[in-house]
């Protein structure tokens, strides 16, 4: 992709991998290199397939996919999607699968009951008029309960059972906490008030926690689109330069390894020096 189509429209996931790396932005999004995802990013990605198709259902029947029509479709989607797996780490396929078919069952019992979605994976764009440029995301799903509010959605999954210091604080600061570009984006792309994060929790006890945020302030806003306009500039300056600098093999960021970076091997050539594993 040339760098002024990348620029026109930023999403939360393009300003956060360039925040975290300028090496893994540009070969992701600039040569288009895809490197095998990790055993949880399949199983995050097995699992928000589940998740979509259960409420396609939802938008088109009124009701989202029953439990057992749910981990069947789970177990199909992982079945294949773990083929991608090259580096299996501590993981083990049988017992994700195992995981993921209590998950997902877990999630249909506690958010699929009693939702009404509105949009599944809506690839959403805004312009701003007279910048040259915009906004974009993909949100999750969209719902209502009964007679409440429409609500943004987003699904994620983690093998740790959140420490209750980690639930505490994101449960005062969500959007801080978790996550502070996809809550202002989202709102700005849907225009809704309220936005969720479902933590799906996977490994013996799976469990799934519900974050509510509350409506997000002009002063969000305006702090996210000041981010994405810092990320347009600095996209701009590496081009021209020449220069993507591995910026979290530099930082240390702990997702700068074997496990979940697929470019590791080559950084650890290129670059030299040591990293944990
Ligand atoms: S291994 Fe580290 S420095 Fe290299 S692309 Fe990945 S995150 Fe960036």
């Amino acid at each position: 992709m040339d760098v002024d189509t990348l620029v026109r429209w930023l999403s939360p996931s393009k300003v956060a991998m360039l925040g975290r790396c300028e090496h893994q932005f540009f070969r992701h999004y600039l040569l288009g290199e895809n490197k095998p995802p990790s055993a949880a990013m399949a199983f995050g990605s097995a699992f928000d397939d589940a998740v979509s198709n259960g409420c396609m259902e939802g938008i088109a029947s009124g009701e989202v996919t029953k439990a057992d029509s749910l981990k069947e479709i789970f177990q199909w989607t992982w079945e294949m999607g773990q083929l991608e797996v090259e580096d299996w780490r501590d993981e083990k396929p049988g017992p994700m699968l195992d995981q993921g078919v209590a998950l997902i069952g877990n999630w249909r019992e506690k958010i699929g009951e009693g939702i009404h979605p509105t949009s599944v994976q809506a690839r959403l764009k805004r312009d701003f008029p007279d910048t040259g440029w915009g906004v974009e995301g993909v949100v999750d799903v969209t719902f209502c309960r009964d007679s409440g509010p429409e609500i943004v959605a987003d699904t994620k999954t983690t093998a740790r059972a959140w420490r209750s210091a980690d639930a505490r604080a994101l449960k005062k600061t969500p959007a801080k906490a978790f996550s502070s570009l996809q809550v202002p984006c989202y709102s700005i792309l849907t225009g809704l008030p309220v936005f969720e994060f479902h933590v799906c929790t996977r490994g013996k006890r799976p469990d799934i926690d519900v974050i509510q945020v509350p409506i997000v302030g002009q002063k969000w806003k305006e702090g996210y689109l000041a981010i994405v306009a810092r990320a347009r500039q600095k996209i701009k300056d590496c081009a021209a330069s020449g220069s993507w600098m591995p910026t979290a093999w530099m930082s240390g960021h702990f997702l700068c390894s074997r496990r979940w970076c697929g470019w590791w091997k080559i950084c650890e050539e290129t670059f030299g020096g040591t990293r944990p594993e």
